[in-house]
């Protein structure tokens, strides 16, 4: 398409608020986010079909929560397998430290085409319509809005354009944003099958071989199935899924033996690039999920921390949109998802130093790996993994401030319940403050007994808290500085 603007005259009607490129985890849970305030969202996905590659992916902790705050565990739940919440960090096998604060303190381990249709059903339920077959090919922004070139000349207008599209995003390449980072350098096979041959066989050779060749495993999950893990080295075609001789192939280079390995469930390769786009927005586009970040999949972060960009940026996405956004509020975006994914990125770097089979961060894994006995470190991993540990910058203020907070006890049940419709919430446990003319952004719950030792928090539709105290007037200045100029 080419660069010009389009006159206000010759524009096309705007036909949707928000175009979402890509139906992946991102774009679904953005529209559905999106369709929670009423915005017009139309997704579009190259794909016919939804993917059908299967790949067991791990939600963590905070996509948990997520789930939770808008009434879809339950849902979600019943399609994976619980797994206890550690042994996430470079595969350091640890137990979970101890009492960690959150009602969901477990992984799901689910196929990701399972987590992707769910959370498809669940936006296109709250109205937001989904187009496949449809790939966006070009666009053009102007003062007003965004038109968007299909593959094939089809053009479609609306106020925003969000690039969902994945690793190889097309919006992101055609917004000229840089990608710097790293190349992949090296490339793992990855799968879920059974095992022919003892558990002790497997743990003594695998113990033996994990000195000289890294990333490699061969751990249980339940009985006989396996997680493997083996260098590619070139094994197979790179554009095509492994095949079950690939993973013989690479285990009897490097162990001697292919344990006998039979009936997958599924298998994936994956490479170590790791680039983070410099800009998340340029004017009325946006860049959301893998199309923002790229990293090796070691401590299965990607789709959580996509599908937590959608959950940050979909209120106040909607927002601008209804017109009560305060004036910086959609930047925040950028402001508070680029330190997380760039903080993803440095943990995944670290992670794979310490897999490498060198005797320098072998050692330094050792290390590592007793310093894990303290609850402490375990904790930080493990929270910074999970996502737990994230805080925004919100300024000066308590601990608390810019974390999220978790799925307390409240009267009649629990916060997460209260925040299934995206709008804020003042948690008052003085009984003596009120939203006033926020009434219609912000819901109010006077509960002397909320499980929080604060007197009052202002939650943001998204969990994280953005004020505590006890004073009218300062509530209101954070009232206004959040959800914008109060309804007369
Ligand atoms: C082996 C492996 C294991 C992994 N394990 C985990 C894990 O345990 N936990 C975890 O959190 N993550 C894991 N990941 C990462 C996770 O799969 C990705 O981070 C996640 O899929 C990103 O979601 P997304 O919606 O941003 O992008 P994608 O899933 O890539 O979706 C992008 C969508 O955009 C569509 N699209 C592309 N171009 C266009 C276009 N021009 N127009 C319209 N549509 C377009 C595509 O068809 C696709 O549907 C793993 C990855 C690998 C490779």
């Amino acid at each position: 398409m080419h660069s010009q603007q389009v006159t206000g005259a010759g524009r096309a009607p705007l036909t949707h608020d928000v175009i979402i490129a890509g139906c992946g985890p991102t774009g679904a849970m953005l529209a559905a986010e999106l369709r929670l305030h009423d915005v017009r969202v139309l997704v579009l996905d190259k794909r016919t079909e939804p993917a059908s590659f299967v790949r067991v992916v791990g939600l963590h902790m905070r996509s948990l929560e997520l789930m939770a705050m808008r009434g879809l565990l339950d849902r979600v739940l019943p399609h994976g397998r619980q797994r206890p919440a550690g042994g996430f960090f470079a595969a350091i096998p640890k137990p979970p430290p101890q009492g960690l604060d959150s009602a969901y303190a477990y992984l799901l381990g689910i196929p990701q085409p399972v987590i992707e249709r769910l959370l498809e059903e669940h936006a296109a339920e709250r109205g937001a319509q989904v187009r496949r077959g449809r790939a966006v090919a070009g666009f053009e922004q102007d003062d007003e809005g965004v038109t968007v070139e299909l593959a094939g000349g089809q053009r479609l207008r609306s106020r925003y354009l969000v690039g969902c599209d994945g690793a190889r995003s097309t919006v992101r390449k055609l917004l000229g944003v840089a990608f710097p980072g790293e190349p992949s350098r090296t490339e793992t096979l990855m799968g879920e099958m059974e095992v022919g041959v003892p558990r002790e066989e497997i743990a003594a050779k695998v113990a033996q071989v994990g000195q000289t060749h890294r990333p490699f495993w061969l751990r249980p999950f339940g009985e006989t199935v396996y997680s493997v893990v083996v260098p590619a080295a070139g094994a197979g075609d790179r554009a095509e899924p492994p095949t079950l001789e690939d993973f013989r192939q690479q285990l009897r280079a490097i162990a001697g033996t292919d344990f006998g390995v039979h009936s997958p469930r599924w298998m994936s390769r994956f490479g170590d690039a790791t680039r983070l786009a410099e800009r998340y927005r340029v004017g009325r586009v946006l860049l959301a999920g893998d199309a923002a970040h790229i990293h090796p999949p070691i401590g299965g972060q990607g789709l959580n921390l996509g599908v937590q960009d959608a959950f940050n940026l979909g209120w106040k996405l909607a927002a601008q949109i209804r017109g009560w956004a305060p004036a910086t509020l959609l930047d925040t975006y950028q402001a508070e998802r680029h330190p997380v994914a760039a903080d993803v990125l440095d943990n995944t770097r670290a992670q794979m130093e310490l897999l490498s089979p060198e005797p320098g961060p072998r050692a330094v894994r050792r290390l590592l790996t007793e310093l894990m006995d303290f609850d402490e470190v375990n904790r930080h991993l493990t929270e910074k993994i999970t996502a737990i540990g994230v805080r925004y910058d919100f300024g000066e203020g308590p601990g608390l401030l810019g974390r999220r907070l978790p799925d307390v006890e409240v009267k009649n049940g629990r916060l997460y319940a209260l925040l299934h419709h995206g709008r804020g919430l003042l948690l008052d446990r003085t009984g003596r403050l009120t939203a006033g003319g926020w009434a219609d952004r912000v819901d109010h719950l006077a509960d002397a007994s909320a499980g929080v030792d604060v007197p009052c928090v202002l939650l943001r539709p998204d969990g994280h808290v953005a004020w505590i105290g006890d004073d009218q007037q300062d509530l209101e200045d954070h009232l206004s500085r959040w959800f914008g100029e109060p309804a007369t």
